[in-house]
C-alpha cells in the first residue's frame, strides 16, 4: 500500500491524513484526506443530530473481508423450513441452528418480525444484542428479490428462470456464474452485462453469440478472443476494432472464414484444441494497465463509464465512490460491496437494491436511513432491525414515536462510542456463515489450517504469528466447527469453519458417468443425461445436466462440460487479476501508472495502449 499511497500522493490525485495500524492484519495503511471529507459527507443524521461517524480501524482490504463474511454465493444446503418443516434448499447449513423460513414463507403476513422486539440495553453490547434479535428472527433461504422460477439463485433481483446464478439483477434463462446484469441465455460467465447468447465469456457488455469472449464491447459471432470492440466473427483475436471476419487478427474472405472456424467448434477435441490456442491469444495480447473504459479520474479494475470512483472494482456507471466493488449505477458510497439500482449515500453496507443513506448493514432492498439493519424492504429510520418491511422509526424490532426515535438513536450511538462499536460493520462473530461458505473465502483465501482443540494451545500458537493467514480450528469433529483467524493483527477474530464439504442435487440411486465417456458432440447425447450425474474430470465430483442447460448447448453447438461448475467458476475467475492495485511503469514511454497486473506482465498506459490497438 505505502507504494501505491507515495504514488497517488506524487501524482496530487489523494493527499494522506494519517497512518493507522489495522487491528486485524497488523499492516499501517492510510487514511486519505478524501476518505475523510466522503465519511463527513454521507454521515447519517437522525432529527437534528449529525452522527459522525468514526474513521476506519480496519484497512481497507479487512474491511472488505469483513462485510464478505456475512455473504454466501455458492454454498447451498438441504435443509427444512422451521416453519412447516418442509424439505428447501439453503444458505445455512442445518447445523447451523438458525431459523429459516422459504422464501415465500418468510413473505406470508401469518407471522410478525415484531414479535421479536425488546428495549435496547444500556449495559450490553449492541453487537450481542442485535446477535440475539438475529439468532430469534427467522431468516429467509435464499436471498433474492421476485425472481421467478430460479430458486437456486441467491444474491439476485428480478430474474427469471435462472440456475445457479448470483450477483444478478434482471436476468432470463441464464445458468452458472456470477454478475449478470440484465443478459438473456448465458451460461458459464462472470461479468457480463446486457448480452444474449453468451458462454464461457468473462467482462463482457453488449455481447451476442459468443463464447470464450472476454474484456470486449458490442460484438457477435466472436470466439477465443480479447479485447474487442464492435466486432463480428473474429477467432484468436485481440485488440481489434469494428472488424469483421478476422482469424488470428488476420483479415479473412466471409467464406474463408467460416471454413477455418469449423476446425474449432463443435467437437470437445476441436475446442480442447482452440482453448489452447486461446491462452496464447491472452500472453500475446496488448494488455492496458487495468480494464477502464470511458472512465474520468477513476482507478481500480473491470471499471466502465464512471466518474471519480477510486479503489473500485467491477463498477459502472457510477460516481464518486471509494473502496466499492461490485457496484451498478451508484453514487457517493464508501465501503460497499455488491450494490445496485441507484444506491447513494451508503457506508459499509453488503448487498443493497435502491438504498439511500444507510449504513453498516446488509441486505436491504429500497429502504433509506437505516443503521445496523438486515434483511429490511421497503422502510426507513430503523437502528438495528432485522427483517421489517414497510415499517419506520423501529429500534431492535420495537415500535417508537418519531420524537422517541429521534431522541434515542443519538443515545445508543453515544453508548456504542463508549463501547467502542460506532463505526463498524457487524463483528465477524454474528455472521450465519462459515468462512469457507462466505464470499471472503473467494478473494482472501486463507493459507494454512491448524486443527487443535485445546484452547490454551491456540493461544500460545497465536502468540507466534507467522504472518500467514491461519486459521485454528476447534472442533474439529463438528461439521461446523468453531474457530480463530489470525491475520497478523493484534485482534484474533471469532469465526465459524465448515470441516466437511457436503453435495446437494444428487440422489443415492443415481448412475454415474465419467467425464471421458461423455460424447465429442453434442448431437451424440440424449435427455438420457438427465437421469445421470458426470463425475468431474478434475475432482470426482458429480453433477448434473438440467434440461434448460443442454438445450442450450444443443441450440449452440455445444459438447457437454467435463468439469462441476464450481471448477468452471473458479478457472473462469483464475483469469481475473486480484483485486489490488501495483505501481508499474508502461512497457512503451515508461511512465509509472496504477495496474492491476503484477510486474511480470507487460502493461501499457492509456495513451500508449490508445496508439497501438487504434
Ligand atoms: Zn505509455
Amino acid at each position: 500500500m505505502t507504494n501505491i499511497t507515495e504514488f497517488l500522493e506524487r501524482s496530487w490525485v489523494e493527499k494522506v491524513a494519517e497512518y493507522r495500524v489495522c487491528k486485524w492484519t497488523g499492516e499501517r495503511f492510510p487514511i486519505y484526506e478524501k476518505d475523510i471529507e466522503m465519511l463527513t459527507r454521507i454521515s447519517p443524521s437522525v432529527g437534528n443530530v449529525k452522527l459522525d461517524i468514526s474513521l476506519p480501524t480496519l484497512s481497507p482490504q479487512a474491511r472488505q473481508m469483513r462485510r464478505l463474511l456475512f455473504r454466501n454465493e455458492t454454498n447451498f444446503y438441504k435443509s427444512r423450513s422451521s416453519k412447516t418443516w418442509e424439505p428447501m434448499i439453503s444458505l445455512y447449513a442445518p447445523e447451523n441452528n438458525v431459523k429459516v423460513f422459504e422464501q415465500k414463507e418468510w413473505w406470508q403476513q401469518d407471522w410478525d418480525p415484531m414479535d421479536f422486539w425488546f428495549e435496547v440495553d444500556f449495559s450490553k453490547s449492541i453487537n450481542a444484542q442485535f446477535y440475539e434479535l438475529r439468532q430469534d428472527v427467522p431468516r429467509v433461504n435464499m436471498v433474492a428479490v421476485d425472481n421467478e422460477n430460479s430458486e437456486y439463485s441467491t444474491g439476485t433481483g428480478y430474474c427469471k428462470n435462472c440456475y445457479l446464478i448470483n450477483s444478478s439483477e434482471e436476468c432470463e434463462d441464464c445458468y452458472y456464474g456470477k454478475l449478470f446484469q440484465n443478459c438473456k441465455r448465458c451460461v458459464d460467465c462472470a461479468y457480463v452485462y446486457d448480452s444474449d447468447k453468451l458462454y464461457q465469456c468473462l467482462n463482457v457488455k453488449k455481447g451476442y453469440k459468443s463464447m470464450y469472449l472476454h474484456n470486449s464491447s458490442e460484438c457477435s459471432d466472436c470466439y477465443y478472443s480479447d479485447d474487442l470492440i464492435g466486432c463480428d466473427h473474429c477467432m484468436f483475436c485481440s485488440n481489434l476494432r469494428n472488424a469483421s471476419y478476422c482469424f488470428e487478427n488476420t483479415q479473412l474472405s466471409k467464406e474463408e472464414w467460416k471454413e477455418k472456424v469449423q476446425e474449432y467448434l463443435g467437437t470437445r477435441t476441436h475446442i480442447a484444441a482452440a482453448l489452447e490456442k486461446f491462452e496464447q491469444v491472452i500472453r500475446q495480447k496488448i494488455t492496458k494497465y487495468a480494464s477502464v473504459v470511458n472512465s474520468e479520474n477513476s482507478f481500480g479494475d473491470i471499471l466502465i463509464d464512471d466518474k471519480n470512483c477510486v479503489f473500485c472494482y467491477d463498477v459502472n456507471d457510477s460516481e464518486d465512490c471509494r473502496y466499492v466493488n461490485v457496484g451498478v449505477d451508484v453514487k457517493s458510497n464508501m465501503d460497499c460491496n455488491n450494490i445496485y439500482m441507484k444506491p447513494e449515500r451508503n457506508y459499509e453496507v453488503l448487498g443493497t437494491i435502491g438504498t439511500y443513506n444507510v449504513h453498516f448493514s446488509t441486505f436491504i432492498f429500497n429502504c433509506s436511513n437505516l443503521l445496523y439493519c438486515q434483511d429490511c424492504h421497503d422502510s426507513k429510520n430503523l437502528f438495528g432491525c432485522i427483517a421489517l418491511r414497510n415499517k419506520e422509526y423501529c429500534i431492535f424490532n420495537t415500535q417508537y414515536t418519531k420524537e422517541e426515535y429521534e431522541d434515542l438513536v443519538p443515545k445508543i450511538i453515544t453508548y456504542m462510542k463508549e463501547t467502542w462499536e460506532w463505526g463498524e460493520y457487524f463483528n465477524p462473530s454474528t455472521t450465519a456463515f462459515p468462512y469457507n461458505d462466505s464470499l471472503a473465502m473467494e478473494y482472501f483465501p486463507i493459507q494454512e489450517l491448524v486443527y487443535l482443540q485445546d484452547w490454551e494451545i491456540v493461544q500460545r500458537k497465536m502468540l507466534h504469528a507467522s504472518g500467514k493467514w491461519v486459521v485454528y480450528i476447534l472442533e474439529p469433529d463438528k461439521i461446523i466447527s468453531r474457530a480463530k483467524l489470525d491475520l497478523g493483527g493484534e485482534e484474533k477474530i471469532d469465526i465459524f469453519w465448515k470441516t466437511k464439504e457436503k453435495e446437494i442435487g444428487i440422489p443415492d440411486n443415481t448412475y454415474f458417468v465419467e467425464a471421458k465417456d461423455l460424447a465429442e458432440n453434442i448431437s451424440d447425447e440424449s435427455e438420457e443425461i438427465f437421469k445421470k450425474a458426470i463425475k468431474c474430470a478434475k475432482t470426482g465430483r458429480p453433477f448434473r445436466i438440467t434440461p434448460q442447460e443442454f438445450y442450450f448447448y444443443q441450440d449452440m453447438g455445444i459438447p457437454l462440460p467435463i468439469y462441476h461448475p464450481d471448477v468452471r467458476y473458479y478457472d473462469r475467475l483464475a483469469y481475473r487479476p486480484e483485486r489490488a492495485l501495483h505501481v508499474q511503469s508502461c512497457e512503451e514511454c515508461k511512465k509509472e501508472i496504477l495496474s492491476v497486473y503484477e510486474s511480470s506482465k507487460a502493461v501499457y498506459c492509456e495513451e500508449c495502449y490508445n496508439k497501438k490497438v487504434y
